[in-house]
């Protein structure tokens, strides 16, 4: 085996181990990838329960009337701070421990509920929004997910108000998209009872405002010679703790302090640990997942604003004697931003009921959400900022400061290529593994027992090859989109098999194909949440005696456009310019051609 072949092998095995821990239910977006339709996760479309909802209600009153009253985003940006007067009131009304149960001082909110509250921030102060999702959906999350008893009732009460803040670090100089790599050590004291920490973090959110940081640091594999990252909780006032830049000065989000600091010798008791020791990167991996779910709330939250400033502009700006809504290439943009914005709220709230109701593995979900709003919020701010010309170029419009703040969602919490990458290879891993079987039965044929293995995994791929799914819509109104989604999602299979079949393992390096892929399987799952979100809608309006709901414009628009992106998607993978583009890139580089 030579050295590369080594490298892949061990990066799958780590794959495997991270990612498959057993037989679990199938998920939506595996589904997808193996031509079913599993309409129990999606559909009907999902609510707050009633009780839940009234006391969500009451929370985005008060919110709502905190942050009129106290938060003013132009003057968090031009401090580069936000007050501290602002996160204890953010404490005050609830939004620092939304989710912690309420035995440890928390609200004890739904991730969908939590969701609407990040919302109502992403929607005003990007730079809050950050600050709390650095806090509670990260900061604390390991905490609260793999925490003892013990741990939760020592830390949670003070970090759920605010009393004390959270962040979460893991990246450092050799670990940003690369998590894996982390290089920062902890060796067990000689009597076991401690870790000696040492290594850098950098980029962290609230590093310097943090009473508490989760740290993700290597430890030693006991009985080998290997190491594996463990989770730890670490407070500054550690003898070694050392802060080395408390507010390194940026581009956007400048109110959230982003800091680099050392560890030098830190001593941190065992008891200190977060989750099974070495299970460290599985504990990060998780806690993303919610970072990412918020992440789709608050892109949902800015894409309304974007709407909301298009619509005031083009009610009355006028030029050529007419108000700008009245030219057809604005009244595109602006239908585009409220379709996007329709979609990528529907996809939050059915991203979060699937962490709610329970479902084990919804990492291709959440990174789906992810990818999906901050790429379509990028197009809502370009887009509306255009809309404005000349006057978005100024600091008295917020456009500006929205555009900056907008640009780290693309690169935070998983760069968008990885995570593309990686929908595409988790997604396929299904199929993929059953080609496999399939193929290797063939290999040896005297093989009994492979061969019904092989048999079934056959019958399953060719079960869903012939077979175009059942979208199961009550609204006969949706009847037609519901057929289409059912016919892309069975050509999606067709070429997802197709891609399997033609390429084998070099698939795995194959980034251009594995991007189409994610991208028809995005669209896909967006068009699943929108139908679903209209249906719902439709039903409900129906039983009140009307015909017709407030966004179906939206909605229909939106499922055209997305339908014609699939078929895009699909297309390019036959018919495309790959080898031009790698060749000139590979030119330019000044590698061998692949
Ligand atoms: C303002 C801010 C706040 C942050 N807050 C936190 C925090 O609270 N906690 C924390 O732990 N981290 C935090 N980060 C770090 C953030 O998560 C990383 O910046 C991110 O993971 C990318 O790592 P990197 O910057 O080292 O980029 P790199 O890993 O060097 O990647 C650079 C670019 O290369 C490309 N790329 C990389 N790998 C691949 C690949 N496999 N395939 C294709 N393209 C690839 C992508 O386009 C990527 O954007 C923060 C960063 C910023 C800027």
């Amino acid at each position: 085996m030579n050295k590369l072949d080594a490298q892949r092998q061990k990066e799958i095995q780590q794959a495997e181990e991270l990612l498959f821990a057993g037989p679990q239910a199938l998920g939506f977006a595996k589904g997808l990838f193996q031509g079913h339709f599993v309409a129990d996760w999606v559909m009907p479309y999902p609510r707050i329960p009633a009780a839940q909802q009234v006391e969500l209600d009451g929370s985005l009153t008060e919110l709502r009337q905190f942050l009129d009253e106290h938060l003013d985003p132009a003057e968090i940006d031009r401090n580069a701070d936000i007050p501290r007067s602002v996160i204890d009131g953010l404490g005050r009304v609830g939004v620092l421990g939304m989710t912690a149960p309420k035995e440890y001082g928390g609200r004890g909110f739904s991730q969908m509920a939590n969701c609407k509250i990040l919302e109502e921030i992403g929607r005003r102060c990007a730079s809050t929004s950050v600050f709390v999702n650095a806090h509670h959906s990260i900061g604390i999350r390991a905490l609260l997910l793999f925490g003892t008893h013990e741990q939760k009732q020592r830390w949670l009460p003070k970090l759920s108000t605010g009393e004390q803040l959270g962040a979460f670090a893991l990246t450092e100089k050799e670990a940003g998209s690369d998590a894996a790599n982390v290089q920062m050590q902890a060796r067990p004291s000689e009597d076991g009872s401690n870790f000696i920490l040492n290594g850098e973090k950098r980029y962290i959110t609230n590093a310097a405002i943090a009473d508490v940081l989760t740290v993700m640091a290597r430890t030693p594999v006991p009985g080998s010679e290997k190491t594996s990252i463990t989770a730890f909780l670490v407070t500054p006032d550690m003898p070694g703790f050392e802060m080395i830049e408390a507010r390194m000065p940026k581009m956007g989000i400048r109110g959230t302090a982003t800091g680099r600091f050392a560890l030098r010798d830190v001593k941190v008791p065992k008891e200190n640990i977060l989750g099974p020791p070495g299970k460290g990167l599985k504990v990060a991996l998780t806690v993303l997942d919610f970072g990412r779910t918020t992440f789709g709330a608050c892109c949902t939250g800015a894409a309304k604003t974007c709407l909301r400033l298009a619509i005031e502009h083009a009610n009355t700006r006028k030029q050529f004697n007419k108000t700008l809504g009245n030219f057809h290439l604005v009244q595109k943009k602006i239908a585009r931003i409220a379709a996007d914005a329709h979609a990528m709220e529907a996809m939050t709230t059915i991203t979060a009921s699937l962490i709610d109701r329970g479902l084990e593995d919804y990492m291709l979900e959440t990174a789906m959400l992810k990818v999906f709003t901050t790429e379509r919020l990028w197009e809502c701010i370009n887009d509306v900022f255009q809309i404005y010309g000349g006057s978005a170029y100024f600091v008295d419009r917020p456009l500006e400061r929205m555009m900056r703040d907008a640009r780290i969602n693309q690169i935070g919490e998983g760069a968008n290529e990885v995570l593309t990458s990686f929908i595409a290879l988790v997604g396929m891993r299904g199929p993929g593994m059953e080609f496999k079987e399939i193929y290797d039965t063939m290999m040896k044929p005297t093989r009994e027992r492979g061969f019904a293995k092989a048999w079934t995994a056959g019958k399953h791929r060719l079960g869903a090859t012939v077979r175009v799914p059942e979208i199961p819509v009550h609204s006969g109104e949706l009847r037609w989109f519901a057929n289409q989604l059912g016919r892309l999602i069975w050509r999606f299979n067709v070429a997802v098999n197709r891609t399997l079949i033609t390429y084998r393992e070099p698939i795995l390096d194959m980034q251009l194909v594995q991007e189409r892929i994610a991208n028809a399987v995005m669209d896909l799952f967006a068009a699943t949440c929108v139908l679903s979100r209209w249906d719902g809608e439709l039903q409900f309006a129906q039983r009140n005696g009307n015909s017709s709901t407030p966004d179906q414009f939206a909605a229909n628009l939106f499922l055209r456009q997305s339908f014609r992106r699939i078929r895009r998607f699909l297309a390019g993978l036959t018919d495309n310019d790959d080898k031009s583009v790698l060749a000139t890139a590979n030119s330019i580089l000044g590698k061998p051609g692949n």
